[in-house]
């Protein structure tokens, strides 16, 4: 659960951390992220903050081992910007206790969890949670990071504390908000006139990491290869689907990069012809195409406009 700071204790972080600032003008945040997408988006909004990603794309953000270079990060970080909502209730917490940095617990300034910023759909109250039982995500679908409305709420969070922790750059903070927050609702125009041939698409997918983006775009996932959240798919199950789904097959099978990707090929093969696999990244990648957030979205639409009508 996340835990919402006094304003008390708040207050007294932002001004010991703006003291520390004032007293080295040139300091610049460092950063870490726990996900690409969130280094992506403070690189945007404060270029000059060091940020280092805890992850890549090709990792799945639920199961991260702890390993001493993150701890390392953890240790010399100002902010740390998170998705919360227990995604990364396996790793997150050993880091901020093993850290004994104070300006990254839970509840201080320097601790930000992506989720306080948006609402999230399909919450599970009562699901359990705990890392051994599976990717249940009980306070609901911490994959937000494919909604491009709600990256904008994200945005406004984040450049909001961020000119709290750093004063000196206040100003050029909100300068590139207001660019970046300008551009980016041009492009969810943009995207939604270029998506509109993919409203009512069916698609099978594994887990809800495309989630969002479906509700967005209005594609409708009829399967899910996991039998049950975070378990891989099993032989047993993907027979169900098939047969579930044999009279009006999806139009792709969709995972994630960081997911194998052979149940979904199993399924792809025998549900319809020309059933395509996509492979898709779920958050931006360290190069190529996908190394941005706006390039990750082009890319999504573009792999999903291409698959066979
Ligand atoms: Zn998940």
């Amino acid at each position: 659960m996340l835990r919402i700071p006094s304003d008390r204790f708040f207050a007294r972080g932002v001004a010991a951390l703006t003291l520390a600032f004032a007293a080295n003008a040139a300091h610049a945040l460092t950063v870490f992220a726990c996900e690409p997408h969130w280094a992506a988006l403070v690189r945007e909004l404060a270029p000059h903050a060091q940020v280092r990603s805890a992850t890549h794309a090709g990792q799945d953000p639920h199961h991260i081992e702890a390993r001493p270079s993150l701890l390392a990060a953890m240790r010399q970080a100002d902010v740390a910007l998170c998705t919360g909502a227990s995604l990364e209730v396996g790793w997150l917490p050993m880091l901020q206790s093993r850290s004994g940095n104070g300006r990254v617990q839970a509840g201080a300034p320097g601790m930000l969890m992506a989720a306080e910023f948006v609402s999230l759909i399909d919450p599970r109250p009562g699901a359990g949670g705990s890392p051994f039982e599976g990717d249940v995500h009980p306070e609901g679908n911490p994959h937000f990071q494919l909604d491009p409305k709600r990256m904008l709420s994200v945005a406004e969070g984040v450049a909001k504390r961020l000119q709290q922790l750093d004063p000196a750059r206040r100003d050029d903070i909100q300068r590139r908000w207001e660019a970046w927050s300008a551009d980016w609702r041009g492009r969810i125009a943009q995207w939604e006139r270029k998506a509109a041939p993919l409203r009512g698409m069916r698609v099978a997918a594994q887990h809800t990491t495309f989630a969002y983006l479906w509700g967005w775009l209005g594609i409708e996932q009829v399967a899910d290869l996991e039998p049950r959240p975070g378990t891989p798919p099993s032989a047993a199950h993907l027979q169900r689907l098939l047969e579930q789904t044999r009279a009006v097959p999806p139009r792709a099978v969709v995972v994630a990069t960081y997911q194998d990707a052979r149940g979904a090929q199993w399924l792809a093969e025998r549900v319809g012809s020309g059933v395509p696999v996509l492979q898709l990244p779920s958050s931006v990648t360290d190069d190529g195409p996908t190394a941005t957030l706006a390039g990750l979205y082009d890319q999504l639409l573009d792999r999903l406009l291409a698959v066979p009508r």
